[in-house]
């Protein structure tokens, strides 16, 4: 059966970005599709050798300049892997994802040259990954005011406090710490972000236990005890920290967009096929239900709409004028459409839904991720509201 995500992609998108597509999606098929429910029985993150694998197809350098060893390539081509691998598993999707869109982002728009030079052949490679430390204990949505601290020392700085929720700590090589620096300057310009190495004395990890959603991707808290750094080690402007946060998660808000979409297209192919084999009440198919049929159009509608409108994004994306209320719409309305949308599309499935095997609880539970990572959408409407209320 034709996927109907491949439809709308071929229409929407020129024929080299559809090709790339095509090659990702082929490689998550093979790779992801056909292994995805072992993984999760086995309860294992994803394994070396598929990062090794998605690391040799240059899914980690997407991005990246080509004279950093990356491809090159723009947000259009992020959110296509996004879309072609999250269609069987957003937890392995946001594996290279958030690697580049966290990790090698806020280097290649804000680092030096040499911290360019330092980190970004081996991000591209696939070979390192840098975390985002942004989230804390007791700093989720209020993140512009961070806990963990850094003081200065001479020309170190002493790092102290923790970290949570952070993806891909497994297998990072450095963290992204954002923490206070002047605790009375101005609202967004009292913290400063900080490159530090995992191995640093004083930086101690831990996989998140518990966890039931993204059962493949790693998830982090990072201890920092008096953890001491260089100067060189700032990311951006002292005290501009909050502003390298900001810029990195609009570009991260598209992807997020992006694993919805993956999710809603794997449940709308799904869905559409079982209701055409599933026989009750005589021979004919549920499919024949009006009420079975609103759900499946409704989940077409919305897919069609929404890539429309995420990859529209992407170019503004690309040509500097994508402002953070657009990328925080997008991604609002896409992870609350398709949340809503596959339980609707599973109670179409009946009993069979709940099974792993079938693959929807997967996407169900996964789209709760996309409703409050990378902003809460309740926390995001209050950027959404300001034009609203402006100029009335
Ligand atoms: C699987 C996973 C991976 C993640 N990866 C990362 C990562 O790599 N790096 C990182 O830094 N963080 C990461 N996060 C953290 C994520 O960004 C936070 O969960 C998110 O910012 C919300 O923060 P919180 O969970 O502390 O919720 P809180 O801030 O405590 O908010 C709780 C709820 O209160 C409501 N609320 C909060 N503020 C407002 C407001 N202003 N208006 C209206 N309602 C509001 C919302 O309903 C919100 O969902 C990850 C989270 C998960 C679950």
């Amino acid at each position: 059966m034709a996927r109907r995500i491949d439809h709308y992609l071929s229409r929407l998108t020129h024929e080299d970005k559809f090709d790339f597509y095509s090659v990702v999606r082929d490689f998550s098929d093979a790779e992801i599709g056909s292994q995805i429910l072992k993984w999760e029985r086995d309860k294992v993150l994803v394994p070396d050798e598929a990062i090794a694998k998605m690391g040799e197809l240059g899914l980690f350098g997407i991005p990246i300049d080509e004279a950093f060893g990356g491809q090159g390539g723009d947000m259009t081509d992020l959110v296509l892997m996004g879309l072609a691998l999250g269609y069987h598993s957003q937890s392995v999707a946001i594996t290279p994802g958030a690697a580049i869109s966290l990790g090698a982002k806020p280097i290649q728009l804000c680092g030096t040259d040499a911290q360019k030079a330092e980190h970004l052949p081996d991000l591209a490679a696939g070979k390192r990954m840098i975390v985002f430390g942004l989230s804390e204990p007791g700093r989720g949505s209020d993140a512009a005011n961070p806990e963990v601290t850094a003081v200065r020392d001479g020309d170190d700085w002493i790092i102290q406090g923790e970290k949570c929720w952070s993806t891909n700590a497994k297998w990072a090589s450095h963290v992204v710490v954002h923490a206070l620096t002047d605790p009375n300057g101005a609202n967004g310009k009292r913290s400063t972000c900080f490159i530090v190495p995992m191995d640093a004395e004083g930086v101690f990890y831990q996989e998140m236990s518990g966890k039931r959603v993204w059962l493949q991707s790693s998830t982090g808290s990072i201890m920092f005890d008096q953890v001491r750094v260089p100067g060189s080690a700032v990311l951006g402007e002292v005290n501009d920290g909050f502003k390298v946060m900001v810029t990195t998660l609009n570009g991260g808000r598209l992807f997020i967009a992006s694993l919805a979409l993956a999710s809603l297209a794997f449940a709308l192919d799904k869905t559409r096929r079982y209701a055409e084999e599933r026989i009750q009440f005589g021979d004919k198919p549920i499919g024949r239900f009006q009420r079975v049929q609103d759900v499946i159009i409704d989940m077409d509608i919305a897919l069609e709409r929404n890539l429309t409108w995420l990859l529209d994004l992407c170019q503004r994306h690309d040509a500097g004028t994508l402002d953070r209320e657009s990328a925080a719409k997008v991604k609002v309305d896409s992870s609350r459409v398709a949340s809503d949308l596959v339980l609707l599309a599973m109670e179409v499935c009946g009993g069979v839904a709940c099974l792993d095997e079938f693959g929807l609880i997967r996407h169900h539970d996964d789209l709760f991720v996309t409703r409050v990572g990378e902003g809460s959408n309740f926390a995001l409407k209050d950027l959404i509201v300001r034009p609203l209320r402006e100029n009335v």
